[in-house]
């Protein structure tokens, strides 16, 4: 959603006392009455905007549709209990459709030990709209907000970016149990996932932070399918989709120096991390130019329309 319609939404839905963190973030945090906090995260995904579905595997749908929601239970690391799906079919299409989408759920569920707690499945004349909820839970090493990031901590990234359309936008992994390893053995000040692009991304979590970063451009990790993206289209390099192709569903996080360089050290994780520069104080998106200057990076990603 647009920020100007987030923040309209943020002030103008009344206030509940047990909402702890409402509408911005990756989740939303609710006080239980017995002192547990559960996080909530909602993701919505339609045909021809999300993907085609007369061009895939409707158990790719499926399995992405539940993925994204996992995506953001980790850029919170929070721990996933369950989810509810919520389908709207196409009136013309068979109960096949149904059976592949939870089809291509289930393995996802069952590698995260998540119940599919319920949902509800309508027709209509429209094309496939998916909206799934997931819950989570915050484990006994607290959770992560987009507000946290302070100047002076480093930028790290899990995995690589750009090109996702050629085909890890169905098949990422959710970076859920890194999301909880990290937690659980270093300090990270703030995190977000990166769904819409890199550089978008990571703006947001400057404004939540009320801070600016400094990239070092020839360290973010490229993906391969970036480099082939921009060889096939000729329009962007292979840099350019790294920083705002989105569906990465990588991690951006702020860590404080000490333990960014026992991170870099020790790689802890199945997949690589990678610095890529440090928050700032200077608001903005910035990169170094050589010669220490700082030279302006307009953020650049995937961001859903609506007439003001
Ligand atoms: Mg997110």
């Amino acid at each position: 959603m647009e920020s100007a319609l987030i923040n309209w939404l943020r002030q103008r839905v009344p206030t509940n006392s047990q909402l702890v963190l409402g509408i911005g973030d990756d989740a939303a945090i609710l006080q239980l009455t017995d002192g547990g906090d559960c996080v909530v995260t909602s993701d919505t995904l339609t045909d021809t905007v999300d993907f085609e579905l007369c061009q895939c595997d409707p158990r790719r749908v499926g399995r992405k549709s539940l993925a994204v929601n996992l995506s953001d239970l980790a850029a919170m690391a929070a721990r996933p209990i369950a989810a509810t799906v919520a389908l709207v079919v196409p009136r013309t299409s068979s109960a096949d459709l149904v059976r592949d989408l939870y089809e291509g759920m289930f393995p996802l569920a069952e590698q995260f030990q998540i119940a599919i707690a319920g949902g509800d499945t309508n027709s209509w004349d429209g094309p496939l709209v998916l909206s799934i909820t997931a819950l989570g839970e915050v484990t006994e090493h607290g959770i992560w907000k987009r507000s946290g990031a302070q100047p002076g901590d480093a930028i790290l990234v899990t995995g690589c970016f750009g090109g996702s359309l050629l085909g890890r936008h169905f098949d990422f992994q959710p970076r859920v149990g890194e999301a909880l390893q990290l937690n659980a053995g270093y300090s990270v000040h703030a995190a977000i996932d990166v769904s819409d692009g890199l550089s978008l991304d990571l703006a947001r979590l400057c404004e939540a932070s009320q801070c600016g970063s400094l990239l070092e451009l020839d360290c973010v990790p490229i993906s391969p399918d970036a480099h082939r993206l921009a060889e096939r289209r000729g329009d962007k390099s292979a840099l350019e989709h790294a920083l705002s192709d989105g569906e990465d569903f990588e991690l951006i996080l702020a860590v404080p120096l000490d333990d960014a360089r026992r991170l870099l050290r020790e790689q802890p994780l199945d997949v690589p991390l990678t610095r890529i520069g440090q928050f700032i104080e200077q608001p903005g998106l910035w990169h170094a130019a050589g010669g220490g200057r700082r030279e302006r990076l307009e953020p650049s990603g995937y961001q859903h329309r609506l007439d003001t």
